[in-house]
């Protein structure tokens, strides 16, 4: 019998699914796959054998019985293969090989110096190089690399512009994929941020979800219906530049009164410099928050001014989105102690108390990891829709 393109293409689908719902609920009896698939029994059957003898799935031991024969149960293999994940900050980078479930195997952070585009991406080579070497043996080996960065990536994986690097128009993607022959993936940090989320932290349980990368600047990861929104360009959630006053200061952007004028680590930072803290010229984050907890004078009312403006800004989105969980991430995450009454404050006061009342407001909870997680995830997603194509 000829089999047509429809059945392959069913067929491939299907496998997929199999496959999706083990990694997702794994351990799992085939009968429970077929279950919540409606794939039938002889089916699913089959698709698992091959997903064995690709080295995805194992079998353990029994499971319980809902009365008759106790059901192998199914476990997905994490080790399969292993990824890159790398968060690339605007002095740092922090990089991390996980297992195929996005568990960190091991990381690396490096403090960056020097910004230009040869001495950042030598770093970012030798420090990948490095975790290669590392990882451990596996049936599929590194199955791909990804890279959150601080700006604007097109579709080709290009950095079009890292204001806060001094990056324009740097084909990032093709450099590591001339490097490692691996496949690479490149997006914003806070996409990253947002997918690592969803997968392995705060977000696994919601379809709907904004994280607020809070760092330098305000960018945030758009999740709706369990997928990344992107925009027409790649270039959605630039939420920092909403305007929040006419004559506010002015942006990097060219603007006034931007969001990220009020709300972010550098507007932070700037109001600090009034206070005179200490003998640094200018206190840094952490500086900040030690004299939050020494309860130095005004410092904890600059974090709960901090609070408030980011409180306006997420009842703005609020309004629009309606999501499920907003996700505040990146490094003003660490002040969590300091901001969160304020923010709720403003939140609770300023959005629509329709549009509040199923909307949660959580921290990163993969702390400084999700940009780097979500970047293993999106090179391990890569790595499944490939896949996908290759089975028969
Ligand atoms: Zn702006």
């Amino acid at each position: 019998m000829k089999i047509t393109g429809d059945h392959q293409l069913i067929k491939k689908i299907n496998t997929y699914i199999v496959l999706d719902t083990i990694r997702r609920e794994f351990p799992i009896s085939r009968a429970d796959i077929s279950a919540k698939t409606g794939l039938n029994k002889a089916t699913v059957s089959g698709l698992v054998s091959e997903l064995i003898e690709a080295h995805f799935v194992t079998e353990t031991g029994l499971g319980e019985s809902s009365g008759g024969r106790k059901p192998m149960m199914l476990l997905f293999n994490q080790q399969a293969g292993y990824a890159i994940g790398v968060d690339l900050g605007v002095n740092y980078i922090l990089a991390m090989i996980t297992d195929l479930s996005g568990a960190i195997v091991k990381e690396k952070k490096i403090e960056l110096a020097d910004l230009e585009v040869e001495a950042v991406t030598d770093k970012l080579k030798r420090t990948i190089h490095g975790l290669i070497r590392k990882a451990p043996p596996s049936p599929y080996g590194i199955v791909g690399i990804g890279v959150g960065v601080p700006g604007l990536v097109d579709d080709q994986g290009r950095v079009l512009s890292a204001p806060n690097l001094g990056w324009e128009s740097v084909p990032l993607r093709d450099m590591l994929q001339a490097e490692f022959g691996l496949e690479v993936s490149i997006d914003n940090e806070a996409n990253a941020g947002a997918l690592g989320e969803k997968e392995f932290g705060a977000g696994r349980a919601v379809s709907n979800l904004l994280y607020i990368s809070v760092g330098i600047g305000i960018g945030a990861g758009i999740i709706l219906n369990d997928a990344l929104y992107r925009g027409v360009s790649g270039f959605s959630g630039e939420v920092g530049h909403m305007m929040l006053a006419q004559d506010g200061p002015r942006c990097g952007c060219g603007n006034r009164g931007c969001w990220e004028t009020f709300a972010s680590e550098k507007a932070l930072l700037l109001q600090a410099n009034k206070l005179r803290l200490g003998d640094e010229p200018t206190p840094r984050l952490h500086a900040l928050l030690a004299a939050a907890k020494q309860d130095v004078t005004g410092v904890r009312e600059l974090f709960a001014d901090t609070g408030h403006w980011l409180g306006i800004g997420i009842a703005n989105l609020v309004n629009v989105f309606n999501p499920a969980l907003i996700v505040i991430g990146n490094r003003m995450s660490l002040a969590s102690e300091w901001i969160a009454d304020s923010i709720h404050e403003s939140l609770d006061t300023r959005s629509l108390a329709f549009h509040r009342k199923h909307t949660s407001v959580a921290y990163s909870q993969l702390g400084m990891a999700s940009s780097a997680l979500g970047a293993a995830s999106m090179a391990i997603g890569h790595f499944f829709s490939k896949m996908k194509a290759t089975w028969e």
